[in-house]
């Protein structure tokens, strides 16, 4: 699937996802243009397309534990300060979010932050 995901692939997996992890769907905008996945803090938007440099899947997957961050959180990023968008609640709906779709060792973590890289090792697979 993460060859050549369609748009209504990439719209049903994020919806399997919120059913599977209890969260509101975000909304999908599929974008021919799109080099790398986006999501929107406050329209809650994930941007993904099939030229995204880590492809379409695993783009879904990070921006997806952007979703599930700011949804179980949504006004941490009011509370002033830099906002540390790939930090340990991040890492952890990361982890829940692949586990829930494929399972840690199908993920390319290699596209990953090295610091996620690192505390994903560190933790163990
Ligand atoms: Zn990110």
């Amino acid at each position: 699937m993460s060859c050549s995901m369609s748009r209504t692939e990439a719209a049903e997996m994020i919806l399997l996802l919120s059913s599977a992890l209890g969260v509101s769907a975000p909304g999908m905008r599929w974008s021919d243009r799109a080099r790398r996945g986006r999501y929107g803090l406050v329209s809650m938007l994930i941007v993904v397309g099939p030229r995204c440099w880590r492809g379409a899947e695993a783009s879904i997957l990070h921006e997806f534990a952007h979703h599930v961050v700011n949804v179980r959180n949504p006004y941490r990023w009011e509370r002033g300060g830099r906002i540390n968008h790939h930090g340990p609640d991040f890492i952890e709906a990361l982890r829940l979010v692949v586990s829930e779709w494929y399972g840690m060792a199908s993920y390319p973590w290699g596209t990953e932050y090295a610091s996620i890289r690192r505390s994903v090792a560190g933790a163990g697979k």
